[in-house]
């Protein structure tokens, strides 16, 4: 169809739905391995789509076979593969050669990634700033160890799974003795690593593109602008940019530090880089994500030339404007998620709402995923922008809604 390489997209969630919503005025034809009408099927028609788990390894050499470079929409898929079909190749036909497909990002960044634990060994190696960890194996996980991490950082303390997490599910905070056996009981079984607690006073996330050559070495990154994210229940809800109370300078700093954690990793593509602000304005990186992430919503009305969708397709393909600066085109923007409430309807009159709240200083735009309404699940968002106010006014304007959002 297109004159660009055929994209081979591991997993077909909103992200990819969005992916393609950036894909389909450039003609660049993605291939989706999602199960069948997942939200990214459900908006494009392809005879290359691969029915099935993400996770399969024979479904993702299927969808190998059918493409000319992999990407992802979540970290949590088979690395084994994706290097196996990068280094070795795929079939593509008895008697034929093997064929190698990239992955970008690299399948070494998203192995790396997958282990929150080595991951951030992997930033502390690099001279970026994280929080004091140790790893504990789930059968070492007695109340004695609990309190060996307790008397070396203090309480409260971080208790994560390593891998498989998502939206705080797999961490756990030690406030003290009395959480041990809850501690034990839910978390014994998986491998483990301690954090100790960051105070912070504000969460920030830092989209960055990563550009490279074809022999992938590192060309360029590209920080977005420092968003400020809020998190309820461990699960983001809300994105102000710029972030509230911030100093420019601080967020700067930010926009640096996550240059700096990208440029240590490897393949094409947009990141996400969550980082804690603390009380004396000191920075630690909390985790990178190696794709779009929620935090980067905002940006498709932000800076409308250049969603993070289609950063990551010109990332991939190479063809990243390096001249573009990613500066806001409005003053101030905030995105607020729309997680499923105890009804299916729940949200209904959250629409009505967004529908009706158009203001000659406030823009709004809804995006729906296609999803059936499960209690907590994201089943779209809202972002509001306005070209004139600051965020304290945007937030003012955007009451109402914000209301309607946290009644759900
Ligand atoms: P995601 O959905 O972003 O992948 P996750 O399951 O990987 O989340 P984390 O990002 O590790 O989980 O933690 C979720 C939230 O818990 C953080 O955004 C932060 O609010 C809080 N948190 C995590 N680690 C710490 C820490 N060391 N100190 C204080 N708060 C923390
Ligand atoms: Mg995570
Ligand atoms: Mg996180």
């Amino acid at each position: 169809m297109g004159k660009y390489p055929v994209i081979g997209l591991l997993g077909g969630g909103q992200l990819g739905r969005m992916l393609q919503e950036a894909a389909s005025p450039l003609n660049v034809e993605l291939a989706i391995l999602d199960a069948a009408g997942s939200p990214a099927k459900q908006i494009c028609e392809n005879d290359k789509h691969v029915s099935g788990s993400f996770n399969d390894p024979a479904k993702i050499r299927e969808l190998a076979a059918r493409v000319d470079v992999l990407t992802v929409e979540i970290e949590h898929v088979n690395a084994d593969v994706l290097e196996e079909i990068a280094t070795k190749g795929v079939s593509v036909g008895a008697g034929r050669p093997l064929k190698k497909v990239p992955c970008h990002p690299s399948w070494e960044t998203i192995r790396l990634i997958q282990d929150k634990f080595l991951q951030k060994e992997h930033f502390l190696r690099a001279g970026i700033p994280v929080a004091p960890q140790l790893a504990i194996e789930g059968e070492a996980l007695t109340a004695a160890a609990l309190q060996a991490v307790g008397d070396k950082y203090g309480f409260p303390f971080m208790l994560k799974a390593r891998k498989g997490s998502y939206d705080g599910r797999g961490n756990f905070q030690v406030r003290g003795p009395a959480d041990f056996d809850e501690a034990i009981r839910s978390m014994g079984k998986l491998s483990l690593y301690a954090e100790k607690f960051q105070p912070f006073v504000k969460e920030l996330s830092v989209m960055v593109v990563r550009t490279e050559d074809d022999d992938g070495k590192l060309r360029d990154v590209h920080p977005y602008p420092a968003v400020e994210t809020v998190h309820e229940d461990s699960i983001c809800t809300k994105v102000f940019l710029p972030p509230r109370g911030v100093q420019a300078e601080a967020c700067a700093e930010a926009r640096k530090v996550a240059s700096n954690v990208i440029r240590t990793l490897k393949g094409r593509g947009i990141y996400a880089v969550e980082l804690f602000i603390l009380k004396d304005g000191g920075i630690v990186v909390n985790e990178v994500a190696p794709r779009p992430h929620n935090s980067g919503h905002l940006f498709t009305e932000a800076v409308p030339y250049m969603s993070q969708f289609k950063a990551q397709l010109c990332a991939i393909l190479d063809i990243f404007p390096s001249k573009v600066t990613l500066e806001p085109r409005v003053q101030s923007a905030i995105m607020l998620n729309i997680l499923g409430g105890a009804a299916e309807e729940s949200h209904d009159v959250l629409l009505d709402e967004a529908s009706r709240s158009y203001d000659k200083d406030m823009d709004v735009y809804i995006h729906l995923y296609g999803k059936a309404s499960k209690p907590g699940r994201k089943i779209g968002h809202i972002t509001v922008t306005s070209p004139s106010a600051q965020i304290s006014s945007l937030e003012q304007l955007a009451g109402s809604l914000t209301k309607e959002v946290d009644s759900i």
